[in-house]
């Protein structure tokens, strides 16, 4: 980490993103990213990344992870005032190029981050995407971003092994699929269960060349800080090691943040300093620098805006060495041990716990 510029983090951030509009009353608002712009302009964070512009994914891209058929629809969205995809997933005149600039935005980060330049990327983007299938708009998704991301990282930047983390509160069912038969992406996913979108349950662990690649935590309400330590110390810290990734790519959903009206999870503040710092950490010992985050879920503004300014300040300023007693030697609450024993057994034909 010698090279790194002071500004530590490549950030996308671009007004193109607050036109896609699904409607006056819906929840996921351009309002979201605004109070994110807004927050990453205070004083405490603003010299810790550096800005940089998205561009359009073209066709030939989008179609690693979805059909023509499928690609064609949304585009035909263009310039309308308002198309419906499924019961919450709505197009606005502007939501193509919107969507097609959050997955270009993606690649931009990748391309910063395979430079060695920073500690870190973050797209703050929408729409969000890990609901979206192969030929489906589901959950305010239009086109998977990660998903994408992980395709360009291995098509165009030789990359082998991508680990996905997706800690929104839903389980990312869209980017389940995409490598449910590949070991080329290992997806780990803790979520609220059973819960939209119906998937995630401790059954799916992937098939064929994907078996053991699939790892999904599924979880009661009521979920805290101190559940999450343990789950990424216990079960996502000896998988991610094991793999040893080339990229870490983050579906960072602030759902699960404490006030979310959407969520069950009771996550503060201080649990996203807790994730940061453990994807930091993974990432400086399998994969320095190639820490990559996109924007997903959260829909209590001030949960969202602060949850995103505590990952840039943990990341941007890195002064935390090591993680967490505290929150480790507080004890789980009986339903995460026992989920976390259960996943360990399930897994022990794949991983060493
Ligand atoms: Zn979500």
């Amino acid at each position: 980490m010698e090279n790194c510029s002071p500004k530590n983090i490549v950030v996308i951030s671009d007004p193109l993103f607050l036109k896609h509009n699904p409607g006056p009353t819906h929840i996921e608002s351009p309002r979201r990213l605004e109070v994110i712009y807004e927050r990453i302009e205070k004083p405490d964070i603003k010299d810790l990344y550096v800005n940089i512009a998205p561009r359009p994914a073209n066709i030939e891209e989008l179609l690693w992870n979805h059909s023509q058929d499928y690609i064609e629809t949304i585009a035909q969205s263009k310039g309308k005032d308002i198309v419906q995809f499924d019961p919450d997933t709505y197009a606005g005149a502007y939501s193509w190029d919107a969507a097609i600039n959050a997955v270009g935005a993606c690649f931009n980060c990748l391309d910063k981050l395979i430079t060695n330049q920073f500690r870190a990327g973050f797209a703050l983007v929408r729409p969000p995407g890990h609901h979206a299938e192969y030929s489906k708009a589901r959950g305010f998704c239009l086109f998977n971003n990660i998903a994408l991301a992980a395709h360009y990282a291995i098509n165009k930047l030789g990359a082998q092994r991508i680990l996905i983390v997706d800690f929104d509160l839903h389980h990312g069912n869209g980017t389940q699929w995409s490598f449910y038969n590949s070991s080329n992406v290992l997806y780990f996913s803790t979520h609220q269960f059973p819960y939209y979108p119906g998937t995630g349950s401790l059954d799916e662990i992937g098939e064929g060349e994907g078996e053991g690649f699939t790892v999904n935590i599924p979880l009661f309400r009521g979920v805290r800080d101190e559940d999450m330590a343990n789950i990424y110390e216990q079960i996502l810290m000896p998988i991610a090691y094991s793999y040893n990734p080339d990229f870490i790519l983050v579906s960072a959903g602030f759902d699960i943040y404490v006030d979310d009206p959407l969520g069950g999870f009771q996550i503060s503040l201080n649990g996203f300093s807790i994730i940061a710092n453990y994807l930091f950490d993974i990432s400086k010992h399998t994969c320095p620098g190639r820490l990559f985050f996109v924007l997903e879920g959260g829909y209590n503004l001030y949960g969202l805006s602060e949850g995103v300014a505590t990952i840039i300040k943990e990341i941007g300023l890195g002064q935390r060495d090591k993680i967490f007693d505290a929150e480790l030697s507080l004890s789980p609450s009986v339903s995460i041990l026992d989920t976390i024993s259960e996943v360990k057994k399930i897994y022990s034909n794949y991983w060493k716990f």
